[in-house]
């Protein structure tokens, strides 16, 4: 798609994503340097449109950036209070005391918050210092540089026919040159995706590993709630099939994130993460919270879980990725919005040191080092074993293990070294004939609902007249290989419904996508076990509509 004539404007810098990695980036370029021409292009239909997090957050990200974050109306209304952790067996729970917690697992001084509404908020910030951003706006193309380095972006390109060729409204879009481009797509962003392959950033680190994460928002009886309460669980209904577990946080206004996370290591392909989250919200304790209560919202994102050890080189000539584009996730504390704020920081500090010195185009290395060795090394290097102990030796060991291990490592040692991941997500995928298939319940449709009702919940909208932006690298795969092989696993892996195998009879079957149900949480990239589906951005403004997710 590069046989466009487009129009071309020079920043100083361009960050794609409005995510709050690239919005640290853009304001802290601006309080250093106020002249400085910076921008931030976003896909999602208006800030905070496609943000999903828990979310608790740490603090300590905003404090770094802008420490008066308090008296400039940062929307962090509610502390946390207190912290439970339950064992869920299927009708009953154990309750994991605090104490023998690692410190680092205290969520004292955290608050409960709606990230889509703190980007929402920096936003405003950023743009009172003078940063420009676009939402509907996305970057579909990097622009590459004679010197193969990168130069900048294509964004706003519209119109085009399902078959790619431009349509009577057709508008080619901008090229957006930066002397930096930095890429916060957050997690398996599709243009970092492309520079990781390009620059072989991926080499000599392990291979990164994914969640999936699903949330829904419910409104719940006044006299249950506890605002500021954290749960977190792990066990039932998931037991060996697949590790994660779930999170319930009371935030303002009667309203409580039930959220659920499937690591997307699971080797059995008739799991079906999002039948696992409706079926958790049926055990004792959880729909005794939500019974009277309505569920308001309903969204899906991958989350990076490979932390340390698989965080690849973070910079390229003229790119740095940032945030959950490199995946910096605290896996057990379950959080990276802290990270995301303290690498957008950390990688405007190198690009406003590296353009006040007149370079451009160049790898910010300074960014990298800071990243590595710094807060955000500090942070993951304590927990990077804990993941791996959870996949080779399943849960109890990850809870006695990896405590123990996260202990030595506030002490600064560690007994296991550094461990690796292994196999990637989609390699860790077994044939359908080795694993009995899983009967789920049905939906009640008062605590559990199908998939396509809680999609509606998550106001997402594609226009249909464009390319399918779930690109099939060859479109025999899912009915040739893997409905065979794997059962199709697409059908159950998608949170949304967008991919199914239409069996009639008499007839073959048919690979059918519905992409306008995409929530955009990018799980078919990364599970699918032939890695045949590329997911790249739809039209700007496309996608889910979250409200404070
Ligand atoms: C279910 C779940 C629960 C979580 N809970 C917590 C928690 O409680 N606490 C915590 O700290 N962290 C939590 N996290 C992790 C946290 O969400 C991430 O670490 C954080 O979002 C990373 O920030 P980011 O800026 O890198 O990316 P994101 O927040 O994902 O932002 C990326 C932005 O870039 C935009 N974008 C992407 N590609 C393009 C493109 N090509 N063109 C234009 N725009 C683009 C996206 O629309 C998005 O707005 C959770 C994650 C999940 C999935």
């Amino acid at each position: 798609m590069t046989d466009v004539t487009r129009e071309a404007m020079e920043y100083d810098v361009v960050i794609v994503g409005a995510g709050p990695a690239g919005l640290s980036a853009a304001i802290r370029l601006k309080q250093l340097d106020a002249e400085l021409d910076v921008m931030v292009l976003e896909k999602g239909s208006g800030v905070g449109a496609h943000i999903l997090s828990g979310a608790v957050l740490d603090p300590c990200g905003l404090d770094a950036l802008i420490p008066d974050w308090k008296d400039r109306g940062a929307p962090l209304n509610t502390p946390v209070t207190d912290d439970n952790f339950y064992l869920l067996g299927e009708g009953g729970k154990v309750r994991v005391p605090n104490w023998p917690m690692p410190p680092l697992m205290s969520n004292h001084g955290n608050y409960i918050v709606s990230m889509g509404n703190v980007c929402r908020w920096m936003a405003e910030q950023a743009e009172e210092l003078g940063v420009e951003i676009f939402p509907g706006m996305s970057c579909s193309e990097l622009v590459y540089g004679d010197d193969g380095s990168v130069r900048g972006v294509v964004a706003g390109e519209f119109g085009r026919n399902p078959d790619g060729t431009p349509g009577p409204s057709y508008e080619p879009g901008m090229e957006l040159l930066g002397k930096y481009v930095l890429l916060s797509e957050g997690v398996r962003g599709s243009l970092a995706k492309e520079v990781i392959e390009k620059y072989e950033l991926a080499k000599g680190h392990e291979p990164q590993k994914y969640g999936l994460g699903m949330k829904e928002i419910w409104e719940i009886d006044p006299d249950k709630h506890r605002p500021g309460s954290v749960t977190h669980t792990m066990g039932w209904p998931l037991g060996k099939n697949a590790g994660g577990g779930s999170f319930i946080y009371h935030l303002e206004n009667n309203q409580v994130y039930v959220g659920f996370v499937v690591h997307l290591n699971y080797t059995n392909p008739h799991v079906y993460p999002y039948m696992e989250f409706q079926r958790f919200k049926h055990h004792p304790m959880v729909a005794e919270l939500l019974q009277g209560g309505k569920r308001v919202a309903y969204g899906a994102r991958a989350i990076s879980e490979g932390g340390y050890q698989s965080m690849p080189k973070m910079v390229a000539p003229g790119v740095a990725l940032l945030g959950c584009s490199v995946g910096m996730v605290n896996v057990p504390r379950i959080k990276g919005n802290h990270n995301a704020m303290l690498s957008g920081k950390a990688a405007a500090e190198a690009a406003h040191e590296a353009l006040e010195a007149g370079r451009g185009g160049d790898e910010l290395t300074a960014y990298e080092d800071e990243v590595r060795n710094g807060a955000i090394g500090k942070d993951l290097r304590k927990v990077r074993n804990v993941k791996p102990m959870w996949s080779r030796w399943g849960l109890t060991a990850s809870l006695t293990l990896g405590g123990l291990d996260m202990w030595t490592n506030t002490l600064g040692f560690s007994l296991f070294g550094t461990m690796g991941h292994g196999k990637s997500d989609a390699a860790a995928t077994e044939p359908a004939e080795k694993h009995a298939p899983i009967d789920y319940p049905k939906p009640d449709g008062k605590l559990s609902f199908d998939r396509l009702t809680n999609v509606s919940f998550s106001m997402t909208n594609h226009e249909e007249n464009q390319p399918v932006h779930l690109t099939l690298k060859d479109p025999d795969v899912p009915i040739s290989v893997n409905l065979p092989k794997y059962a199709e696993p697409a059908q159950r892996y998608c949170p949304a419904g967008v991919y199914e195998v239409v069996q009639e009879e008499g007839k073959e079957p048919k690979f059918v996508i519905n992409f306008q149900n995409c929530v955009h949480c990018k799980t078919c990239d990364i599970k699918d076990p032939s890695q045949n589906i590329n997911w790249v951005t739809p039209q700007g403004g496309d996608g889910p509509n979250y409200p404070n997710m």
